[in-house]
């Protein structure tokens, strides 16, 4: 298959929605990865989707609306604090789960009885979703691998898999959204992003966190977020992430060999191996924006080895954290 390369100007769009509108799969920019879209009513073109990115059947899509009017089509049992959370954190990376209705079909929600629906900001997303349909669309990636925060990294992906790609700019945020469900009681953080646990706190003060956001899930448990217990976000090379202060990195990682540190800018100068800045300390939305672009370049630099330089995990650092600790497998070093 050719796959097309749309700009996001006018015609380009209207060309995407008519390729979704007729059953096609398109990846479009959003605000915080590219999504791989088919039209959530048609389940040909949704069955596509996860045969474009190898995805297992059982890990259920993110529905995407361009108007919160849209919410009640889709979703049902809606409660009155979602749409407080809609009117704070929407048109925006905050995706909310609830009871989903039969305008949905079931393999959008990989056959549960649940949907989730977010509301992008990104203008070319909600574009298109105005001129076609409401969206499905998981991030444009093969699956497993870093998610796409740029058009070049889909191409790298899914050229000849998918029927067309819309060109825009670099993601800004660049991890994907928070998911939380209100079909729980209490509601559930099931994957932290670019809205933080603390400011969901304000409108969901009994909200928990999932267990599988910091935590391996053992084999064979139910996890509440189907897409939590995949291997994820992982570069081919063998990927650990590293906690400690600055003095103690440096000093690990130059002792290795054939291997490569992702650090923090402050530590670069201390640093005697290959290495990759994913941005300032402390800096978290930076290190969003960065995280993903960093573990696939790193793959570039033939060691055998990436010692990833662990963020903290309070605000958006918390979602770059559960990236990390997926794309290491787990494998946590203490210094
Ligand atoms: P992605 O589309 O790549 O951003 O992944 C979507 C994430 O949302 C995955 O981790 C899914 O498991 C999760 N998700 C989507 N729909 C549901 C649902 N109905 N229930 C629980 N988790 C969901
Ligand atoms: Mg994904």
């Amino acid at each position: 298959m050719l796959t097309k390369r749309l700009k996001a100007d006018v015609k380009g769009k209207e060309i995407a929605a008519e390729i979704l509108k007729k059953g096609g799969i398109v990846a479009i920019p959003t605000e915080t990865v590219y999504g791989l879209a088919a039209s959530a009513y048609d389940e040909n073109a949704v069955k596509k989707v996860f045969i474009a990115k190898g995805r297992p059947q059982d890990n259920p899509l993110i529905v995407h609306i361009a108007d919160i009017a849209d919410l009640k089509t889709v979703a049902r049992d809606i409660p009155e604090s979602a749409y407080v959370a809609a009117q704070k954190f929407w048109p925006g990376p905050l995706t909310m789960i609830f009871k989903r209705t039969d305008k949905i079909p079931a393999s959008v929600s990989a056959g549960l009885d649940t949907v989730a629906i977010r509301m992008p900001s990104d203008k070319t997303a909600r574009e298109i979703i105005k001129k076609s349909l409401p969206l499905a669309a998981p991030s444009a990636n093969t699956s497993g691998k870093p998610s796409p925060t740029s058009a070049q990294y889909v191409i790298d992906d899914l050229d000849g898999k998918i029927d067309a790609v819309v060109m825009s700019d670099d993601c800004e945020v660049g991890v994907e959204s928070t998911v939380i469900t209100l079909v729980t009681n209490p509601p559930r953080l099931l994957r932290p992003g670019a809205v933080t646990l603390e400011q969901l706190k304000e409108i969901f003060p009994d909200i928990v966190v999932d267990k599988a956001v910091l935590e391996e899930p053992t084999k064979g448990e139910r996890v509440a977020s189907p897409g939590m217990k995949y291997k994820h976000y992982a570069p081919k090379t063998e990927t650990y992430l590293v906690e400690g202060d600055s003095e103690r990195f440096a000093e690990f990682v130059n002792s290795k060999q054939n291997a490569a540190a992702v650090c923090f800018s402050e530590e670069e100068d201390k640093i005697t191996v290959p290495k990759l800045c994913y941005g300032s300390q402390g800096d978290e939305s930076t290190l969003a924006h960065s995280v993903f672009s960093v573990l696939r370049r790193a793959d570039n630099l033939g060691v055998q080895a990436i010692y990833v330089h662990a963020p903290s995990k309070s605000g958006v650092g918390l979602a770059v954290y559960n990236r990390l600790i997926r794309a290491a497998a787990f494998r946590v070093i203490k210094l």
